[in-house]
């Protein structure tokens, strides 16, 4: 069967048959590169370092999935922190809005993990390897024969994933849990084992064959920057003013500064000509103005035919930062901090619900009392356990009986425990006695609770014998 082609490429990454083309980006050297370097390195160690980092004696931050907690500075939030998750959520969505209004794509070459770990680790030791861009086309070319070498390059990439995939969940599980899991034998514990395996063989997939694809179709960054940046977003662009008309060739007059080198062109991670203006696939990775910057340096020309630059600012119109979607981002996100700031800061040491039993409303003694059980949870909050009492105020003539008293409950731990309140009949009015439930621990947390107790609204008489 003939296998239509497409009119053009239609991915940077997929040939006009639809097979993927392989991009092996050249090296380009220079300010930027050197810059992007000891920000890539640094990020690793933060990357690596941050999940095994303590404060008040917790994870400095945990996604702890199993036990649905979430652990930043010390602090452990809950499900129930419905609105300080939403805040912390609606800060850092603002926080991505307003920086890309600002700095374009600047995580995506700089700081996300995908481009900081291939660019600073699985591509370095692909150069080595295969020689380059040059030794790397040589080996594609090779009809699917592997070469020792390129044998050699995935061998290294897998105990690279496995540190990666540890890395990646200690974020999730913690270290102390990790350790466990690294110590105990495949056969003890066969789920965290495939959980990991398949962590690992995901990273050296992503790594080792997807590749820029991630940033391309996987990731909607890509996708939301036509939102989110405008035409005053600093960017990495090339200067048509001064590059066009471009022209090879030692005839210059009446040409640009462009000489049609294809420099830019072949050291492009996502296989882009950024001479054709923003593109979804752009990362912002610099390569591009390190190699044009060669370039122009051995013309004698300026640097910067590709720099950092807003697309106004190209067009030698205003480019200046402040624009009511950045002043709005901004207020909008001092609104939200301020807000979070203001709930960590009065969030008390512990929760307290209170639950009605869903068996029966209430219930008469044979003494002609009502009872009504009371389910009291108690969420701990604070970073050491805590004993918690429980008395009830309003409830003159009556009795509280309290199998588990004082409640200790755990740090950042929760626990539910029954309560009966016992009260004569004759102190409900139409079937009601209001009363508060306090509960309190020894360093200071009180919470008064209002409580209603149910009972009949009035006894039927007795039958006649
Ligand atoms: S590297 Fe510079 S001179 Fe060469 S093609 Fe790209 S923009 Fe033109
Ligand atoms: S166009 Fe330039 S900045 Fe954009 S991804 Fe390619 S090399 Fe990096």
């Amino acid at each position: 069967m003939t296998v239509p082609r497409a009119a053009g490429r239609v991915l940077p990454t997929l040939n006009e048959d639809g097979s993927r083309h392989w991009i092996r980006p050249r090296l380009s050297t220079g300010a930027w590169w050197t810059r992007r370097r000891v920000v890539g390195y640094s990020l690793i160690a933060f990357f690596i370092g941050l999940p095994h980092l303590r404060w008040m004696g917790k994870p400095l931050i945990l996604l702890d999935v199993p036990r649905r907690e979430f652990t930043l500075l010390g602090n452990t939030f809950l499900p129930t922190d419905t609105l300080i998750l939403m805040l912390l959520l609606g800060s850092a969505v603002i926080a991505i809005f307003l920086f890309s209004a600002l700095f374009g794509r600047v995580w995506c070459g700089w700081g996300c993990p995908q481009t900081v770990y291939m660019e600073f680790v699985f591509r370095p030791i692909e150069r080595l390897l295969e020689g380059g861009r040059s030794g790397s086309l040589a080996m594609d070319k090779a009809n699917g024969v592997m070469s020792p070498r390129r044998i050699l390059k995935y061998l290294i990439y897998i105990p690279i994933s496995l540190v990666l995939a540890h890395t990646f969940l200690a974020y999730f599980v913690g270290t102390d849990t990790l350790q466990q899991w690294v110590q105990l034998s495949p056969y003890e514990h066969p789920t965290p084992f495939l959980v990991m395996a398949v962590t690992t063989l995901l990273i050296f997939i992503d790594f080792g064959w997807f590749r820029e694809q991630t940033c391309l179709i996987a990731c909607p960054y890509g996708r939301w920057q036509a939102a989110l940046i405008d035409k005053r977003s600093l960017i990495v662009a090339y200067d048509a003013v001064r590059g066009e008309p471009r022209r090879a060739g030692s005839n210059r007059e009446h040409a640009g500064d462009c000489v049609s080198c294809n420099a830019c062109v072949v050291t492009c991670p996502t296989g882009i000509d950024i001479r054709n203006g923003l593109q979804m696939e752009c990362v912002h990775c610099t390569q591009c103005i390190d190699a044009c910057d060669h370039v122009m340096v051995a013309l004698h020309k300026p640097k910067g035919l590709i720099r950092y630059a807003s697309q106004e600012g190209l067009a030698g119109r205003d480019s200046g930062a402040m624009r009511p979607r950045v002043v709005i981002y901004s207020i909008a996100l001092a609104v939200c901090l301020g807000a979070l700031a203001f709930t960590l800061g009065t969030r008390a040491d512990a929760e307290v619900t209170l639950l009605r039993s869903s068996s029966e409303p209430y219930r008469m003694e044979a003494d002609g009392r009502i009872a009504n059980q009371l389910r009291v949870k108690i969420v701990n909050r604070s970073n050491a356990p805590q004993q918690y009492s429980i008395t009830v105020d309003g409830l003159e003539g009556g009795t509280v009986i309290a199998p588990e008293l004082p409640l200790t409950v755990g740090a950042g731990a929760q626990r539910t425990t029954s309560l009966f309140l016992l009260a004569p009949f004759t102190t409900f009015t139409d079937g009601r006695r209001p009363v508060t439930v306090r509960i309190s621990d020894a360093h200071g947390f009180a919470r008064d609770m209002p409580f209603v107790l149910l009972g009949p609204t009035r006894i039927a008489p007795a039958p006649t014998p």
